[in-house]
């Protein structure tokens, strides 16, 4: 009987693993805390933490790419330490609790708690975020088909929390406060806990996410078991990150990433040395995916930052707030990814589904064309600088089709081309790509700072400044990939199937 049960519960929903739709709903509240609190983030800094500072964009642009960064890279750790020792299941929920730590310490208005709040962020997605994408992945035996539009749906559950959550914390900012909209955000993290909780509760997982070996699990180091020690280091680790963000003149985090570049490099060519031919075609597949990534977000996630400050400086915004308009990207994600996916699996009925370096080289050109509109929008500003809404309406429908080439793909295609041991520090390093994208995001949000404490700073000049960087933008990123879409033939020399 019992065994029935046990069976019902891991049966099929919507021809998807019941587990899936566990992950969907933990998933989509985690990302509905980090959107939310993300559509707040630049603009609280240029508006509380740093508006005395002159140069306030540029040390809001230094913060949010080392928090972009490091949010991404502890994804690295995470992955590690949960392939290695927790699992992903305990890895999930200690990376769950300590984002929700540290978006309610963010609701305390406080300098200090503000940093701190980051740190606690950025290490509870380094164990939540690598491992929740990992384990969509094992819920599917090897070469199941559905795997794709699994990754698909999931995605899509992703978005409605980054669709939904600017909407609500930058209403709730906007109306009553920053502080209402950051806890909302700590809310919406403690549901997705929630929804993990119940999940195992049900038994929809079956034995997956379970540490990989109890005895290192509960393996006593300096007298404390591993499963105890590695959440009171993770809880230790924030005050030092909090000391790195907050010194943002030196910006540390820069000058870390130029070593951490070359040692996760170095260590994926090592293990690239030890496996078959087979498998190293594969893992250089994966690197390359996520060296074009790389290049993407480090263009769409400008949304956060440079495209927040043009929007709430020379857009014309009707109906939405600055904040809000972080939700565009998210929405179209929502409309379009059945349809794409639905596209893909039609063309590969037909034999025509574009191999994975053909979707990333057309993901890149997509994303210049949407760099190229907003800086076509000078054309059309007032005399005040604005510019109609449509630009920035336009520009982040046509990106989010490009991200829909890449990212869910990508997803997908990292589970299948990694090694099974290594699978979830292969995801690691796939969010590595999203870590050093922040550090490009940074380097233009420096380029293109406006030098003022004005608190209505806009105008023909700023608009200049933005609408110059966006062309600048559109130019590489179009460069980027049309020069992937001229290689693809060479890949396909070179690596035969593996795509
Ligand atoms: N929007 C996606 C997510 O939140 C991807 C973000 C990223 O990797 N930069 O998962």
């Amino acid at each position: 009987m019992a065994d029935t049960v046990e069976n019902n519960n891991q049966s099929d929903l919507f021809g998807h693993p019941r587990g899936l739709f566990y992950l969907f709903f933990a998933e989509l509240w985690e990302r509905f805390s980090f959107y939310g609190m993300r559509a707040l983030l630049t603009l609280y800094m240029i508006q509380e933490i740093f508006k005395a500072l002159v140069e306030r964009d540029t040390a809001t642009a230094v913060v949010y790419a080392s928090y972009g960064s490091l949010v991404y890279a502890s994804a690295v750790i995470g992955g590690q330490i949960s392939d290695k020792i927790l699992g992903m299941r305990s890895s999930i929920f200690l990376g769950g609790i300590l984002m929700s730590l540290g978006h309610f310490v963010l609701a305390i208005e406080n300098n200090v708690a503000f940093f701190l709040a980051l740190s606690f962020i950025i290490v509870g997605n380094g164990f939540f975020k690598p491992n929740i994408s990992t384990f969509v992945g094992a819920l599917y035996p090897d070469g199941d088909t559905r795997k794709d539009s699994g990754f698909t749906i999931f995605y899509m559950g992703i978005n409605i929390g980054g669709w939904v959550a600017p909407l609500l914390c930058g209403w709730l900012a906007y109306t009553y406060g920053w502080h209402y909209g950051f806890g909302l955000a700590g809310i919406g993290m403690l549901t997705g806990l929630i929804f993990f909780w119940s999940g195992i509760k049900k038994n929809v997982f079956g034995d997956k996410g379970l540490p990989p070996n109890i005895e290192v699990y509960e393996k006593k180091v300096i007298g404390i078991p591993q499963k105890t020690l590695i959440p009171i280091l993770a809880v230790l680790s924030a005050p030092l990150i909090a000391f790195i963000l907050s010194s943002w003149q030196d910006n540390y985090v820069s000058l870390i990433f130029k070593f951490v570049g070359f040692g996760v490099l170095a260590y994926i060519i090592y293990i690239m040395s030890k496996v078959s031919l087979a498998q190293r075609k594969k893992l250089f597949m994966a690197l390359l995916i996520t060296f074009f990534m790389t290049l993407f977000w480090g263009f769409h996630e400008l949304s956060g930052s440079v495209i927040t400050l043009f929007a709430s400086r020379n857009v014309d915004l009707v109906f939405f707030n600055a904040s809000q308009t972080n939700s565009f990207n998210s929405m179209f994600i929502v409309i379009l990814a059945i349809p794409i996916s639905l596209l893909w699996g039609y063309l590969s009925k037909k034999g025509l589904n574009p191999r994975t370096p053909y979707k990333f080289g057309l993901g890149l050109v997509l994303a210049g064309v949407s760099f190229y509109i907003l800086g076509m929008s000078g054309g059309s500003a007032d005399e005040n600088g604005m510019v109609p809404m449509a630009y920035l309406f336009v520009m982040y429908f046509i990106i989010s089709i490009g991200e829909l080439f890449m990212s869910p793909v990508g997803l997908s295609k990292i589970t299948d081309l990694s090694p099974k041991n290594i699978v979830a520090f292969m995801m690691g390093v796939w969010f590595l790509s999203s870590a050093y994208a922040f550090q490009i995001v940074g380097f233009i949000g420096e380029k293109l700072a406006i030098e003022s404490t004005d608190a209505n700073v806009g105008g023909l000049d700023t608009l200049q400044v933005y609408t110059d960087g966006f062309s600048l933008i559109a130019q590489y990123s179009l460069g980027a990939g049309l020069v992937v879409l001229l290689f693809g033939p060479l890949m396909k020399k070179l690596l035969g199937n593996v795509h």
